[in-house]
């Protein structure tokens, strides 16, 4: 039913119910959201009730929004050596994933983590093996989709390679995707601003990670400049990637069906309609085609 339909929107707010979300996306014409399960900066959080799980999922069948997907909270850090540090981050993001399994979300994106004073490779190890435990005790349909990191500080998984080292010591294959971030990918030394540098960025892509494991993209521009190491989310067209790189992204036949997210710095959720109307401009007329009939249409008259 999605076939090749735009999978846009952005990340919006659940306050004042779960399926609250679907009201405010179809208030800006999304065809897709993100959401956090519950505060991003809280540990815990009270157990949705099986009433409010089947509301959320009546309400995004009768929704003009055809995916939602989850962000995992900030204070999450399976890349942890800290033994108590490490055990209480995998609970949560067990809770996190068994929460989305009860609302039927298929994807929860996740920051890898940060390594402190451990050795990179142990920490992408450790990783990993958080993730085993928790997918070999637990019967969880949700799928994590670790999102690469700008590389500010002591974060892991900046470099494809790095997730790819994760990936590698993965048991559950079928349980583990990628989210790919435009402006962390900037940030952490990824050209991808001309026709030449986008095609040779995604071909490492490919041959280190494999396309298929790209599951959303994070379509953010970037206050700072490439290899800055800061992850400053700016407003599509107004940072330092610029339109030629969103253009190429958005008209690529490869990502077609790969989930599209803004979390560009809005004020108001109605900030987010000029930056769509951004990215429907920037589409070629075959792929203006496929939206057609998506809540999306409107924004391009
Ligand atoms: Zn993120
Ligand atoms: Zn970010």
């Amino acid at each position: 039913m999605n076939k090749n339909k735009l999978l846009l929107g952005g990340h919006v707010s659940i306050s004042g119910g779960l399926h609250k979300a679907f009201k405010e996306g179809e208030s800006i014409h999304c065809t897709a959201i993100q959401i956090f399960t519950k505060s991003n900066r809280q540990w815990h959080a009270k157990p949705i009730s099986s009433e409010d799980a089947e509301l959320f999922k009546n309400t995004l069948k009768n929704s003009t929004i055809k995916s939602v997907i989850a962000h995992a909270s900030y204070l999450i850090n399976i890349a942890s050596l800290d033994d108590d540090t490490s055990v209480k981050s995998r609970d949560a993001l067990k809770d996190e994933l068994e929460r989305c399994d009860q609302l039927g979300i298929k994807y929860l994106v996740l920051h890898p983590g940060t390594r402190g004073v451990a050795e990179q490779k142990d920490s992408l190890k450790r990783v990993a093996d958080n993730i085993n435990e928790i997918y070999a005790n637990n019967k969880i349909q949700t799928i994590v989709l670790l999102e690469i990191m700008a590389g500010q500080g002591t974060s892991v998984a900046s470099r494809f390679e790095q997730l790819a080292e994760i990936y590698s010591h993965i048991k559950f294959k079928d349980k583990v995707g990628i989210c790919f971030d435009t402006c962390h990918a900037f940030a952490a030394g990824y050209d991808f601003r001309t026709k030449e540098t986008y095609e040779n960025m995604w071909q490492d892509f490919d041959k280190i990670l494999g396309i298929d494991l790209l599951k959303v993209i994070h379509v953010n521009d970037s206050k700072k400049d490439l290899g800055c190491k800061v992850d400053r989310h700016e407003f599509l067209g107004k940072g330092k990637i610029g339109e030629t790189a969103f253009k190429l992204l958005f008209n690529d036949a490869r990502f077609i069906n790969v989930i599209k997210i803004l979390e560009v710095p809005i004020e108001t959720i109605q900030d987010y309609v000029p930056q769509f109307k951004l990215v429907l401009s920037l589409l070629s007329e075959k792929n203006l085609e496929p939206i057609k009939d998506t809540p999306l249409a409107i924004l391009t008259k």
